[in-house]
């Protein structure tokens, strides 16, 4: 996979995103990742819950409000654009934090969006979902009449109500105020957008509805890149292109879907896959019992990987420091002991 700096749409570097609990204890949900996320198409950020999926998914788009604190790190939007001078197309390497806040804004919706986690949740109660987009068009100097006909086209793809512009969250379903939410964030068709847990509250029809909305909008290219972050890997195995796996607050192992699928590398991402049940059998279910042991508490992860207390491969080594990333080939990578040079496990 080409990883030039034109073909990733956002990338990390050392990201450390704790949150700070009393007494000073801190929850280590993304401890020093650095990932380059590839440019185009349907990707998955996979992982258990508790895996720090949430925290890096709001970390990369600079989404950090406490508690949740940035300890580490730097964060990269690669930004197509216009060379003013050269009036040809460029990449633009956006440092998140050092841009003003007011560019930053202005990215947000266009550029960057993000179907946040307990989206049902996301609504102004006061607000009809009709005031709710004229103000999007508003704050994006867009013609409301432009955005409200987008809106009730996206509404009627996500098998809402032609009515529901009028009317207000609590005359909503909750499936229904999330497959709102899911509509609205796509409204200015961002190119980078994350979708955290999108369908984890809906029955299994509106799963499906929302994966088709989101597909679609991939396949026509309203929306660049898709990152969406899931326990769920079989709800999304056949749409996605690349997999980021986390565990335990690390990125563990990237790579295409048809190589983690047909060539797992980290013993986390084998026994998960193993894990997966045939279809009609509950995945919660199946997961606990294929991988023994619980995630690490990330307030006070073990030394060294901290896959190492459920790992049946795991060393001395594993016991005590971390494992290093070990690039692969472009955008296949594994962080793993074992495939460090033997020589190097001599040390
Ligand atoms: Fe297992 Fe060691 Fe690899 Fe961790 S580093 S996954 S404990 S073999």
């Amino acid at each position: 996979m080409n990883m030039d700096p034109e073909n990733i749409v956002s990338s990390a570097e050392n990201l450390r995103l704790y949150y700070i609990l009393p007494k000073n204890i801190y929850v280590k949900a993304v401890d020093g990742v650095s990932i380059n996320i590839p440019r185009g198409g349907f990707l998955g950020l996979v992982g258990e819950s508790g895996s720090g999926k949430t925290t890096l998914a709001e970390g990369i788009l600079n989404l950090v409000e406490p508690p949740m604190i940035k300890i580490s790190g730097r964060i990269y939007y690669y930004m197509r654009t216009i060379d003013k001078s050269t009036k040809t197309p460029i990449i633009k390497k956006l440092d998140l934090e050092q841009i003003p806040r007011r560019d930053l804004e202005r990215l947000r919706g266009r550029e960057l969006s993000i179907i946040p986690q307990y989206a049902m949740d996301a609504l102004n109660p006061t607000m009809k979902i009709g005031s709710f987009i004229r103000d999007i068009a508003v704050h994006h100097e867009k013609e409301v009449s432009e955005i409200q006909s987008i809106a009730l086209e996206r509404f009627k793809m996500l098998g809402l109500p032609d009515d529901i512009l009028n009317r207000y969250p609590h005359e909503l379903s909750g499936g229904m105020r999330q497959r709102t939410v899911v509509g609205i964030s796509t409204l200015l068709n961002p190119r980078f957008l994350v979708a955290d847990e999108p369908v984890s509250n809906l029955d299994v029809v509106q799963q499906h509805i929302v994966i088709d909305f989101l597909v679609e909008l991939v396949e026509k290219r309203l929306v660049e890149t898709l990152l969406m972050v899931t326990h769920d890997l079989p709800l999304i195995i056949e749409k996605a292109r690349y997999l980021l796996i986390m565990y335990g607050g690390h990125i563990v192992e990237t790579g295409s879907k048809e190589e983690i699928w047909s060539e797992p590398l980290h013993p986390y991402t084998k026994m998960f896959l193993e894990s997966i049940p045939p279809v009609g059998v509950r995945i919660e279910e199946k997961r606990i019992r294929g991988i023994p042991g619980n995630p690490p508490d990330l307030r006070f992860p073990p030394p060294g990987c901290r896959f190492h207390p459920r790992c049946p491969f795991a060393m001395d080594i594993c016991r005590r420091e971390e494992p290093p990333e070990i690039e692969i080939k472009p955008g296949r990578k594994v962080k793993c002991w074992l495939f460090v040079e033997r020589k190097e496990l001599k040390r």
